[in-house]
């Protein structure tokens, strides 16, 4: 309960590791293994990690029954490609298992190593379709301010941060549009329907500008991740896929966090009530027992893109570990431990107790909201709650609050001024208690000191 956290988030020592050093001057925490969702360091000192990992350790960090199918893999067909029309059979089962779990009735599936990989293979297929098609003009692509889809110099350009531009980057023809934060871009008076409705028009209008035939497609995060957890504004997919559908652009959902069951459903797009024209997956795949990304195609860019190949004779693109047979083994089992040994129930059975340690840690002064959908959430640390003010960029503090954790044997992550908590889908409800009280001790603590 509520109570428990705040009883307990009094008293900062309770958990700490206070003999040892801070973060800062003790440098990387360096882990040896892992137990459920904990980790643990060379010193022997265990964290909850509640951002299973980068977004990806769902089932945590020693789930029997995915490192045996990786081992009974590596004894049956340790590697192989996906090239020449040859490749393992796990692969083939892998391709037919994210049909099936996808929303589309029928699809194909492009494998690769990472999320960045698979963006950049699907920003590459809707060139080549351009090509193939008659229309070499359509090839700039849309994605939305603070998104994240990478760090390939194409993915990267479709990021949406301004740190990529110490790498010279967005590539041109990579155009951002704005960001659907209700409570941070809405307008005095303007309410959330009518930020949604601005969104869309901003987003049409840009089209138009363009001209909406060198437009070859548009990429969003179901809920925008690495940007700090932002849930779109009511009615955001359904208004934008309107735009999308007059000029006949194909909205693509990165679901590289989202898919597989983070927001309560298998899929975000299932979550916010769309159909994409195609899905970006990575991470849970695996349950990050594996490096691995997919494109999965639905009906119309699959006829599409086999017309285009047949055409040209291949789709001259992949990776010499696309579809890797390990990784399409533990893959399968992922998903099978995900959907079927209650991982996805209990996403949606612990979603109310995140819900209100969230809704509790935000009655904090210094925190302005809290946002999130399913298992994974953002507390936005400001200076001022009435006028939103953000506290001195120069003083990060949702770092300092990210390494109090840490020093109290939590891990979160500080992204921007938010503080995110992604856990992963095999939490107790007493490790979440244990989390919302290391965090809410953390709070007061850096807000304190801050204030
Ligand atoms: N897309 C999204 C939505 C992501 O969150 C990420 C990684 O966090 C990526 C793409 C890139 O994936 P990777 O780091 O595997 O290249």
């Amino acid at each position: 309960t509520p109570n428990s956290w705040e009883s307990r988030a009094d008293n900062s020592s309770l958990y700490g590791f206070t003999d040892l050093p801070s973060v800062h001057e003790r440098g990387a925490v360096v882990l040896t293994h892992g137990e459920g969702p904990y980790v643990i360091d060379v010193h022997g000192r265990r964290y909850l990690d509640a951002n299973s990992g980068l977004w990806n350790m769902v089932a945590g960090f020693d789930h029997p029954g995915l490192t045996a199918a990786a081992k009974a893999q590596y004894d049956r067909f340790p590697g192989y490609h996906a090239f020449f029309g040859r490749m393992s059979d796990q692969t083939v089962m892998l391709s037919e298992k994210l049909v099936e779990v996808s929303p589309f009735e029928k699809g194909r599936v492009f494998y690769t190593n990472s999320g960045s990989e698979a963006n950049d293979t699907m920003v590459k297929m809707l060139w080549f379709l351009a090509g193939a098609e008659g229309k070499p003009q359509r090839r700039k692509i849309i994605t939305r301010v603070n998104s994240y889809h990478g760090v390939t110099a194409v993915s990267a350009s479709m990021t949406g941060k301004p740190y990529n531009s110490v790498f010279g980057l967005p590539l041109p023809g990579f155009i951002h549009v704005g960001c659907p934060h209700y409570w941070r871009f809405g307008r005095d008076g303007e309410t959330e329907e009518q930020f949604t409705a601005r969104m869309a028009a901003e987003l049409e209008a840009r089209i138009i500008m363009e001209g909406p035939d060198t437009i070859a497609g548009f990429f969003a995060e179901p809920v925008m991740g690495a940007g700090g957890v932002i849930p779109p504004s009511k009615g955001y997919f359904q208004a934008v896929q309107a735009v999308l559908k007059r000029y006949g652009i194909p909205l693509i959902s990165d679901e590289v966090i989202t898919g597989f069951g983070r927001t309560g459903n298998t899929w975000g797009c299932e979550t916010y009530d769309f159909m994409p024209d195609a899905i970006i997956s990575s991470k849970n795949i695996t349950a990050g027992f594996f490096p691995m990304g997919a494109v999965i195609l639905g009906p119309d860019l699959a006829d599409r893109m086999q017309a285009a190949a047949e055409a040209i004779e291949e789709f001259p693109h992949g990776f010499t570990a696309s579809g890797h047979p390990v990784g399409c083994a533990i893959a399968l089992k992922a998903i099978d431990v995900v959907m079927n040994e209650g991982l996805a129930e209990n996403v949606r059975a612990l979603t109310p107790k995140f819900e209100a340690g969230m809704a509790y840690l935000a009655e904090n002064p210094n925190i302005g909201e809290w946002r999130g959908k399913g298992l994974m959430g953002a507390l936005e640390a400001v200076k001022d709650k009435a006028t939103k003010t953000p506290f001195d960029g120069s003083l990060s503090v949702s770092e300092r609050i990210a390494n109090t954790c840490t020093d109290h044997g939590l891990i979160c992550r500080p992204l921007g001024q938010a503080i995110v908590l992604c856990p992963p889908f095999i939490m107790t409800e007493p490790q979440m208690d244990e989390m919302f009280d290391k965090l809410g001790a953390a709070l007061k603590k850096v807000f304190a000191e801050v204030a």
